[in-house]
């Protein structure tokens, strides 16, 4: 641990309870650190069963605006239950700090598969692709919009298997046709719509998985499909999930964990 994290852990408590649901859980390895909090592997002490444990300090979240963002991904992201979608266990709080339990993600996100492989082989990709759109049907069909997809909200959990998370930034909608101008997301995967404040939708998600960092020519069409200005022109998940690319050709139903370090030996 660099004296730093040491520093910041001291402070959080080594038993974490959840005296409303009697409930405790002890803190394990730290797992990283994002904007607002921390995250632990957590061991539920009655069960064993591991979780991942975000702790948010109170004083970060002293500006009201904060306060907020997590209380609404706590509302958003308890209403979901989906094989592709982080579980969510639990939310409480102590004087010092919020606490919130997920299903643990052994195999981290997308962005350090990416950082370790850089590309991935065409059957791998559509595998994960098919498993985020999945996801993300599951989340549309619920009228929610994530509105940050990119590769460090996706996660894998100890099979591979893909996990949406970090609903910080998702919203829900009243009805079908609704629409919001609020600026937000990470730059590189925001949807021109909602840049130029127009009012966007659904389709602001489907933007943010059209950007790849390389592009196999296979997946070409798929994108640009994908990464058409107009939202009305972006095709839904629905219709996405049955584009060529991922209905031709090999598609593994799993993949192994060597895939974390190094491509599979057929392509
Ligand atoms: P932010 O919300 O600011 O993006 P998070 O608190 O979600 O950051 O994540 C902080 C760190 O914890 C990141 O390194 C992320 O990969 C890790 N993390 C978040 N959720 C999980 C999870 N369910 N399982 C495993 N690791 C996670």
């Amino acid at each position: 641990m660099t004296p730093k994290k040491e520093e910041e852990s001291n402070d959080i408590p080594e038993i974490i309870c959840d005296t409303k649901n009697n409930r405790s859980y002890q803190r394990l390895r730290y797992c990283g650190k994002g904007g607002f909090g921390t995250c632990y592997e957590i061991r539920d002490t009655a069960t064993n069963k591991i979780w991942a444990g975000k702790i948010l300090s109170k004083k970060v979240l002293a500006r009201s605006s904060q306060r907020r963002r997590i209380s609404q991904e706590v509302k958003i992201h308890r209403s979901l239950q989906h094989r592709h979608v982080v579980g969510f266990h639990s939310a409480f709080e102590d004087s010092k700090y919020v606490y919130i339990v997920l299903e643990m993600c052994k195999c981290r996100s997308m962005l350090e598969l990416h950082i370790r492989r850089n590309t991935i082989t065409v059957p791998e990709s559509r595998y994960f692709i098919h498993q985020i759109f999945l996801g993300v049907r599951y989340l549309h069909s619920k009228r929610i919009i994530h509105r940050d997809l990119k590769p460090g909200n996706i996660f894998l959990d100890h099979d591979l298997q893909v996990k949406i998370g970090d609903f910080g930034l998702a919203t829900r909608f009243n009805y079908d046709d609704d629409r919001r101008q609020r600026y937000c997301g990470t730059p590189n995967y925001m949807a021109p719509e909602i840049l130029t404040l127009e009012g966007h939708s659904y389709k602001a998600d489907i933007w943010s998985l059209g950007i790849p960092s390389s592009l196999h020519q296979h997946a070409a069409s798929l994108i640009s499909l994908q990464l058409q200005l107009s939202p009305r022109r972006r095709p839904s998940v629905d219709k996405l999930l049955k584009h060529e690319f991922l209905i031709c050709g090999n598609k593994p139903t799993s993949l192994p964990l060597s895939c974390l370090y190094t491509a599979p030996r057929t392509d």
